[in-house]
Order: structure tokens, then sequence, then C-alpha cells
């Protein structure tokens, strides 16, 4: 007995050096493994979520808080509802002079104005003035003659960006941007860079319903992004189906997002520029394209379209969309 305790104490001995490297080794890997680290916080008037793979928890930690304050700093910059934005200032000096502006701020109204192009005004952020009118709290529909005057101050066209000197004139007294309809998308954009930068290349950011993923999750497997039924039933799951996505953004507009019932008719915030009213068309719509302010232009637009011409718009354009009506027909 003695004998083999003393025996089987010198193997023990002998394994403890061995068992050590083990445990030390399978800590390293441990520690190198890549995992999912992921943020939510309040931006933009709503929850954004940013998902990184990392092995590192500092370094995730650090990369999507300077995220997030780059998100902060540009929506200080955009917020359509704050005196102080560079957006209000553009506003207030509609028709009277050119406002010298940040370079971020060129950037979103150039690329705005590029989504206007493509959808032939079906985008464009001058809606200002019906955003203004269009008011989802008090829940009033505005006058046709009041729809009617505003319908002359929007126009895209008359957006003037004057690169070189960093300014932007807004040609008619009265004329307003709202780039509600973009900034999230865009955001998103912005939020990939950052994280980029600070050597995140696996990642997925979450503004609403305006997503953007880059790189794969740490098995190797895509990000698995769910789309929203329009119109979920009590008790009923609120994803309507999923997919995989690398390197994409998916941005989804909808008229379940802000909207009030009156005589049993929808009114929703997305507004049809040619007609001052919120588009015909009901349910949601997501676009997948390679950034994020152009997923979300491009949703919102088509959206307006419906789902005939907003699917070939995309199809000619050469980028996926899938339209999910009120009455939960699939359009892809
Ligand atoms: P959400 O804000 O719910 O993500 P969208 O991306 O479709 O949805 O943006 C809707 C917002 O865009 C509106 O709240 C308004 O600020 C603005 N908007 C409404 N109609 C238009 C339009 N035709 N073109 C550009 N922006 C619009
Ligand atoms: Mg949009």
């Amino acid at each position: 007995m003695t004998v083999f305790c003393a025996k089987f104490k010198t193997s023990l001995l002998c394994l403890i050096p061995f068992i050590f490297i083990l445990f030390s080794s399978c800590n390293i890997i441990e520690k190198d493994k890549e995992r999912l680290f992921k943020k939510s916080t309040v931006l933009m008037d709503t929850i954004v979520s940013i998902t990184v793979v990392s092995s590192s928890r500092d370094k995730a930690e650090k990369a999507i808080d300077e995220a997030f304050r780059e998100l902060k700093r540009l929506e200080e910059i955009m917020n359509f509802y704050s005196e102080e934005s560079e957006v209000s200032k553009i506003n207030r000096n509609a028709g009277i002079r050119p406002v010298k502006v940040s370079m971020d701020m060129i950037d979103i109204i150039e690329k705005a104005i590029y989504v206007s192009r493509l959808t032939e005004g079906a985008f464009d952020i001058t809606t200002g003035p019906l955003t203004r009118v269009w008011n989802f709290h008090s829940k009033t529909v505005p006058q046709p003659t009041e729809l009617r005057k505003i319908l002359s101050l929007i126009n895209y066209r008359d957006i003037i960006v004057d690169k070189k000197n960093s300014t932007i004139f807004l040609r008619k007294k009265g004329m307003l941007i709202d780039l509600g309809g973009i900034a999230k998308g865009y955001g998103a954009d912005r939020a990939i860079e950052v994280l980029k930068k600070n050597g995140i290349n696996s990642c997925l950011v979450a503004i609403a319903g305006d997503i953007r993923v880059s790189g794969k999750k740490p098995d190797g497997s895509p990000w698995m992004i769910g789309i929203r039924n329009p119109r979920p039933q009590k008790g009923s799951d609120d994803i309507f189906t999923s997919l995989p996505l690398t390197d994409a953004a998916i941005s989804t507009s909808g008229d379940y997002e802000r909207f009030f019932i009156k005589d049993g008719k929808r009114y929703h915030h997305i507004i049809n520029p040619f007609t001052g009213y919120p588009s015909e068309s009901t349910g949601g719509v997501s676009v997948i394209t390679e950034e994020g302010y152009l997923s979300d232009g491009l949703a919102t637009a088509v959206f307006i379209l419906g789902p005939e011409r907003g699917m070939e718009l995309l199809k000619r354009l050469g980028y996926k969309g899938i339209f999910i009506t009120g009455d939960l027909k699939l359009y892809e």
C-alpha cells in the first residue's frame, strides 16, 4: 500500500509540470480565442447595438465606445429638432445665405443627393417642411392647401453644395432639410470605419432597422439578420424571415415605425415628395447594398415607389430587395 502510494505520489509529482503546461497553454488558447462582445446604448433617438469579434475585452470595449462617440458627434450635427445642429443652421438660412459646415455634413448631403438622383426624387431630404407638418403626436392630417404650398419648396436640386468653401445653401426661403431618412445608415457606415481603425474586422452595427455587417462570426458563419413582420399578430413571432450576410448593409423602412390611424386610414412617416402625403403602399421593405447610407436612402425611396416600381428600380441598380406587403405578400 505504502509502496503504491509512494509510487503514485512520484508519478503525480512528475505529472504536475505537465498538467501546469497543459493548463497554461489552455489559458493562452482561451485568451487568444475570438469571442463576441456586444454593447447597446440609446443614440439617434433609437437603440444602437454594436457587436464585435475580438480576442480582447479591453480592445473590443474601447473600439465600441469610440464608435458610440462618433455616432453621438454625428447626431449632434444632423439633429433636425435641435436649434444648435448644423442642419438647423442650414435651414434657418434657407434663401438667405450659404452656411459653413463640416466635411461630414458635405459628405452626407452629397450622398443624399446621389440617392435622390438614383430614385428620381422619391428620396429627397428637402421633405423637411412635410416632416414638420405631419405631426405624429397630435395625429392631425394637414390641410390640402397647406400641403400644396409646401410642395413648391421640395426639390433636392435646390440644395447648393460648395465643396471648395465647405458651404451648403438652400435656394428658397422656407426650405428645410431633414436627414432622418439616411442618417442611421450613414451612421452605421461611419461606426464601421471607427471599428476598423481600432483593428476590428468582424462586426455588426445595428441602428434600429439600419444594419451593417463586416466579416463573419468567430465560428466562421455569417451574421444572421432578422426581418420584421410588418403586421405581427399578438403572440406570434416578430421576425418574418432571416438572412445570412457578410460585408453588407441592410435597411428596412416600414409604415409601422411611426404612424397613426384616422378614419380607418394609416398615416405613416414616409412621405411621397410629389404628393405631400404618406406613400400609399403599406408594409415594409428591406434593401441590401454594400453601404449603409445607400441601403437606408433606397429603402425609404423604394417604400414610396411600392413593390412593383420599387423592385424594378432595385433590379436595374443591381441591388437585392425584400418587400413584405401589409397582407404579408412577399416580393423579392
Ligand atoms: P426610419 O426612420 O423609421 O428608419 P426611414 O429610413 O424610411 O425610416 O426614414 C423615414 C424618415 O425619413 C422620416 O421620419 C423623415 O424624417 C424622412 N423622410 C420621410 N419621407 C422622406 C422622403 N421621401 N425622402 C427622404 N426622407 C424622407
Ligand atoms: Mg431610410
